[in-house]
C-alpha cells in the first residue's frame, strides 16, 4: 500500500516540467488534475502561466486530458477554455476512470503520466494502474475540508518516503 502512494516524481509547481521531461520518459499522455493542479481550487480562472504551459506540451505532440473528481459544469468550463478533453466525477482512485482517460490520449501506461496534487486520489490511482506519478504542491491553500484531513495523513506517509532520493 505505502509504495502505492510513493509519487515517481515531485514538483512545486506543474508549470515547471518541460516537455523533454516527459518526451524523455517515452510520455506521450498527460492525465492531469484539476483542482490545485491546474487551478486554484474552487475558482474559475487559469493563470496565464499554467495556460501558457499547457499550450507548450500540445505544441510538443503531447496530449492532456483533464481527470478531476469535481462536478461536470467546472470541469467542461475548464475543458473547453483549454480545448482538450476532460472527465468529471472521476471517482479518483479507481481505476476505471484512469483507464477512461487513456482511451481518449489513445496511449499505453508506459506512455501515460499522471499529474496532481493529492497523494490518496490522484498518486494512488496512477500507481495502481503503472502509470508514471507526478506529485505538485497545491496551488491555494482553499481546499475541501475532507482534503484538509487527507493532508494530515498525506504527511504521516510522506515520513516513510524519506529515504527516497526524490524527497531529498
Ligand atoms: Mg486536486
Amino acid at each position: 500500500m505505502l509504495s502505492k502512494l510513493c509519487p515517481h516524481s515531485r514538483t512545486e509547481t506543474v508549470a515547471s516540467l518541460s516537455p523533454e521531461f516527459f518526451i524523455s520518459r517515452g510520455i506521450r499522455g498527460l492525465i492531469i488534475d484539476l483542482d490545485n493542479t491546474l487551478v486554484a481550487w474552487g475558482k474559475y480562472k487559469i493563470t496565464r502561466e499554467m495556460r501558457a504551459w499547457v499550450q507548450t506540451m500540445l505544441a510538443s505532440g503531447l496530449k492532456i486530458c483533464i481527470l478531476s473528481n469535481a462536478v461536470e459544469h467546472r470541469v467542461r468550463f475548464f475543458g473547453e477554455l483549454l480545448d482538450i478533453p476532460w472527465i468529471s466525477r472521476a471517482t479518483k482512485p479507481r481505476k476505471n476512470s484512469f483507464k477512461r482517460a487513456m482511451e481518449i490520449l489513445q496511449t499505453i501506461p508506459e506512455e501515460t503520466a499522471v499529474i496532481g496534487d493529492q497523494l490518496f486520489t490522484d498518486i494512488f490511482g496512477g500507481n495502481r494502474m503503472a502509470l508514471y506519478t507526478i506529485w505538485t504542491a497545491p496551488i491555494s491553500p482553499q481546499e475541501l475540508i475532507s482534503t484538509k484531513a487527507m493532508r494530515y495523513l498525506e504527511r504521516l506517509v510522506q515520513k516513510s518516503f524519506r529515504n527516497k532520493e526524490i524527497f531529498e
